[in-house]
């Protein structure tokens, strides 16, 4: 196999630095990736000019994902081929950044109420890219008051009342507008094929914009990649995959097997080409 297009830095939820991912990815012989971490390019941007200085033969596509709501339900839209420098998507993503920051702020404020002190400047400090509930677990273990990251959101991040606090979400038509806006491909992330209405969303999406779905994941079977594979045919969407790997779960990696093929990057290609 050939390309994953889904891959995590620690720009934002994933463990490993872009320097490491661009590694693996050389040492699994993959021939193109895409860095495509949650509302932000910065570990992408850094591996591309870490590419630039080294001699694999690997291609990075400019990567994304938005994490996104639909009525009441979330939904992730990876964006390919994205032109970093685009207003309207740079735009995005401030915003984003701003609705992220309230949010953090939000439950320190609550956490602050159980006489638990955390300086916002400290929890921001841990995040290169985009912030979130890691980041203020790494606070309360740098302040003792747990012993690791898993105690921190057990003890302190599951309650919910801070789950009702909820990470900020873009809607799916925007984020599908704004990477179209940018001359990218929006892609589907990992879709539920067995939520009662995924054949409603995967129609609405479509009339959205959406140009493809992701078919190749290590959350699937082979059952469910045929049937998704079927779809896309029958509505003209590309198909799409990768690893979507964090580092962090159990035997989910960059290899050969959680890659898309040759023919269906082509495909991927030659439609950004032509927007
Ligand atoms: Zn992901």
């Amino acid at each position: 196999m050939y390309a994953d297009l889904h891959i995590h830095t620690n720009y934002s939820d994933g463990i490993y630095s872009p320097k490491e991912i661009l590694s693996r990815a050389h040492n699994a012989n993959l021939k193109k990736i895409a860095i495509t971490d949650h509302d932000n390019f910065s570990g992408s941007i850094e591996a591309s000019k870490i590419l630039k200085k080294s001699d694999f033969s690997l291609e990075l596509i400019p990567g994304v994902e938005f994490s996104c709501s639909d009525g009441i339900e979330e939904y992730h839209i990876i964006g390919l081929f994205i032109d970093f420098e685009n207003h309207e998507i740079k735009n995005l993503i401030s915003k984003m950044q701003i609705k992220r920051y309230e949010s953090i702020k939000k439950i320190l404020n609550f956490l602050e109420l159980k006489d638990i002190n955390l300086s916002f400047d400290n929890v921001i400090s841990y995040s290169k890219g985009s912030i979130g509930r890691p980041h203020i677990a790494l606070e309360l273990l740098n302040k003792g008051y747990v012993k690791s990251v898993n105690e921190a959101f057990e003890k302190f991040l599951s309650n919910n009342h801070i789950k009702n606090i909820k990470e900020p979400r873009m809607g799916v038509l925007e984020a599908i507008e704004a990477i179209k806006k940018s001359n990218g491909i929006s892609v589907w992330a990992h879709p539920n094929i067995n939520s009662s209405d995924f054949y409603e969303k995967i129609n609405s999406f479509k009339e959205f914009g959406i140009s493809g779905v992701e078919v190749h994941s290590p959350r699937y079977g082979l059952n469910r990649q045929k049937e998704l594979l079927k779809i896309c045919n029958e509505l003209n969407l590309v198909t799409s995959g990768g690893s979507d790997f964090h580092g962090m779960h159990e035997g989910i990696e960059i290899s050969q097997s959680n890659a898309i093929s040759k023919s269906e990057f082509d495909s991927i290609l030659k439609l950004a080409k032509s927007s």
